[in-house]
């Protein structure tokens, strides 16, 4: 896309946004996948033939034993596909997914040129990806355009993102943006986690994991995706001029078991006091449980009558506590959280590389 988040001008001439490393790029990540999936709207308006241009790659792919070029796939809700487009006369199998309507309308044109799959009275693109898994596609790389990164997104169905920016301006607003508005899963809090960066020429390829926080999602190491969840909860804190915004997740046998942020239930409960009081006392999974803070837990507090935090972990036997960043002597001049909870034989890990990500909503705050 543009640095204005277009990926074409609005003019019937295709705007080259990619520069020929980037294309080789993109040309690796065809090769890499086992289908291609474009939009209908994508192909009527650019026409591309949705090849692996490279000979050696089309090679390195037959000697793996797979097919030349991936399958290529569409998808048309109503079935408006002209038999003459260049998709259909070039390498590798075609499918398209459509409704029924669409299905009624496309047999014919497309007999001998393409596969078509009705997926009922609507396209439901969670029924498309099973049917595909059951066809042995593994990894689907999604071309576009607008409409269909849109779809994927909002309903949660992408692993990975590449976006790639390339340093110019459209600035037409008739112009196809990347994504449209919608309604994305946790939007506009939930933080997709950033895999890496990448220049190729002078295009930023950004490579995220749009899933990285849920649990269970691929490549995440669990310690890095609760501290996640405790950093989305640290969002929700009200907002304050004297205190961290922090938040905190218990888990054990790998399930969240409770989850607080500062300021929820009071102005002054803490985000693992808040947790904490969730539970019982005497629960026996607190023995074997990790707790997530986004903030290294307190070891002193202003409030007399309440315990810090420290204190309240140590009582209720909690054997391992993971954080993202130490106490700034913002508040506290020397909070010891870690080194007291270690004293007592509980492990601390410090995640510091999610510790921008976890003061993020601080920002406001001065931080010494
Ligand atoms: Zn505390």
């Amino acid at each position: 896309m543009s640095i204005d988040g277009y990926i074409d001008d609005a003019s019937p001439e295709r705007l080259r946004l990619s520069d020929a490393a980037d294309f080789d790029r993109v040309d690796q990540v065809r090769a890499d996948s086992d289908a291609i999936l474009i939009g209908a709207q994508t192909l009527r308006r650019d026409n591309p033939r949705l090849l692996v241009d490279s000979a050696d790659r089309r090679t390195t792919r037959i000697a793996a034993g797979k097919p030349e070029f991936p399958l290529k796939v569409t998808v048309t809700a109503s079935g408006d596909l002209d038999p003459g487009l260049r998709f259909w006369h070039h390498g590798g199998g075609k499918l398209v997914y459509t409704t029924d309507a669409g299905a009624a309308r496309l047999a014919d044109s497309l007999s001998g040129l393409a596969d078509v799959v009705p997926l009922g009275a609507e396209l439901d693109f969670g029924v498309l990806l099973d049917d595909l898994g059951r066809r042995g596609i593994a990894r689907l790389m999604v071309e576009g355009g607008t409409r269909i990164h849109t779809a994927f997104l909002a309903a949660d169905l992408a692993d990975e993102l590449q976006l790639a920016v390339t340093p110019l301006l459209v600035g037409d607003p008739e112009a196809p943006r990347f994504l449209d508005a919608a309604t994305y899963p946790g939007a506009p809090h939930r933080r997709m986690h950033l895999a890496d960066v990448t220049q190729v020429g002078d295009v930023a390829v950004l490579r995220y994991l749009p899933r990285g926080n849920r649990p269970g999602a691929e490549h995440a190491d669990q310690d890095m995706v609760f501290l996640r969840r405790a950093i989305e909860l640290a969002w929700l804190c009200p907002p304050s001029e004297t205190a961290f915004s922090v938040g905190a997740v218990i888990v054990a046998d790998g399930v969240e078991i409770a989850t607080g942020y500062s300021r929820e239930t009071d102005a002054k409960v803490h985000a693992e006091e808040s947790a904490l009081d969730k539970l019982d006392a005497d629960d026996p999974r607190l023995a074997r449980a990790t707790i997530y803070s986004t903030l290294e837990p307190c070891s002193q507090r202003g409030t007399a009558t309440r315990l810090p935090c420290t204190d309240r972990i140590l009582r209720a036997g909690i054997p391992r506590v993971v954080l993202a960043w130490r106490e700034p002597a913002t508040f506290v001049t020397n909070c010891v959280g870690v080194e007291k909870l270690r004293q007592h034989g509980v492990e601390v890990r410090e995640l510091t590389e999610l510790a921008a990500e976890a003061m993020s909503m601080n920002r406001h705050l001065k931080l010494t």
